[in-house]
């Protein structure tokens, strides 16, 4: 994959000037079986990236002042340069207080209010990874988007709300829908551009996709047949979409990669502009 041989190049170029890796620290609260395993990759990812990563396990019932207490000594480790609290946290712990004490120059995650506001205001800004990974597969796909129709389904402030600012950014002209959208299928026969951000299985049908269009889907949907077996779908009925679609992402496979090489460029990222700060 492109993105990672240039995130490797990063890397050496860093650890040339500076006679150090970029590191990059991952939190993981509690057991939560996916979040392990994301986890799991990351750290994989970032070692094979040349990078060094620091993996902090803490117990479910940990409190929230120690992982505050955690998340401080991070911010002052000067070989730390990246910090990612894996989310969801437990119910327990305000996860917007947790992320509003991370050093926005080493919230690698983007979800620090600044980075977000950056984002929103057009500055300069470390971008959320899902959002930043989706907006290259659709410019490698597209090149210019200026006047495209693009529409982003979801509205979180992790996938949805980041990336109807990247498209906009990008001079796209963008629709963001959401759980009270009417006529969800005639936004997306406009479409030329469809990113699903939502988490309900193959809930964009095939025969609504605007032929031609590009179409990310970055749902991550577990569903279990009558046998017992599961499996993984997106947001977007793949078998109807594909014949359609202009260029289309599977799940699994399409967006899962860009996002965990993102967290590696946006780590390198930062690395870099804090030693130049
Ligand atoms: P979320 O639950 O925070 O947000 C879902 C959004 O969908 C909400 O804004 C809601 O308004 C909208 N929505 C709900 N029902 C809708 C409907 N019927 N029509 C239109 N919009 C509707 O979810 P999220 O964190 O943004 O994640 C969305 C999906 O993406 C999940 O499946 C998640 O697992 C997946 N995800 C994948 C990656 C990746 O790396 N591939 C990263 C992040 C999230």
């Amino acid at each position: 994959m492109r993105l990672r041989e240039a995130v490797a190049a990063d890397v050496a170029a860093f650890v040339a000037a500076h006679g150090r890796a970029p590191g990059l620290a991952v939190v993981l609260v509690g057991e939560d079986p996916a979040s392990r395993v994301y986890v799991k990759n990351k750290g994989v990812a970032t070692r094979a990236a040349g990078m060094v990563s620091f993996e902090h396990r803490l117990d479910a019932g940990v409190s929230e002042a120690e992982l505050l207490a955690l998340v401080a000594a991070l911010n002052a480790d000067q070989a730390v340069d990246g910090i990612l609290v894996q989310l969801p946290l437990p119910a327990h712990i305000d996860g917007d207080k947790v992320l509003a004490a991370i050093d926005p120059a080493k919230d690698v995650d983007g979800f620090h209010p600044v980075n977000a506001g950056r984002l929103a205001v057009g500055q300069k800004a470390l971008v959320p990874c899902t959002p930043k990974g989706c907006l290259m597969l659709i410019e490698e796909a597209l090149g210019d988007l200026s006047g495209r129709e693009a529409l982003v389904i979801g509205r979180s402030s992790i996938v949805g709300k980041p990336m109807a600012a990247l498209l906009t950014a990008k001079s796209a002209t963008v629709t963001l829908a959401h759980s009270r959208t009417r006529d969800l299928a005639g936004h997306v026969a406009r479409a030329e551009i469809v990113v699903a951000a939502v988490g309900v299985p193959e809930m964009v049908r095939g025969d609504w996709i605007r032929p031609g269009a590009c179409v990310i889907d970055v749902g991550i949907n577990r569903v279990v047949a009558a046998d017992g077996t599961s499996r993984l779908v997106g947001d977007v009925e793949f078998a109807g979409a594909s014949v359609r679609a202009g260029w289309i992402t599977p799940v699994p496979g399409g967006v899962g990669p860009m996002t965990i090489a993102c967290l590696l460029a946006n780590t390198v990222e930062a690395a870099s502009a804090r030693l130049a700060a």
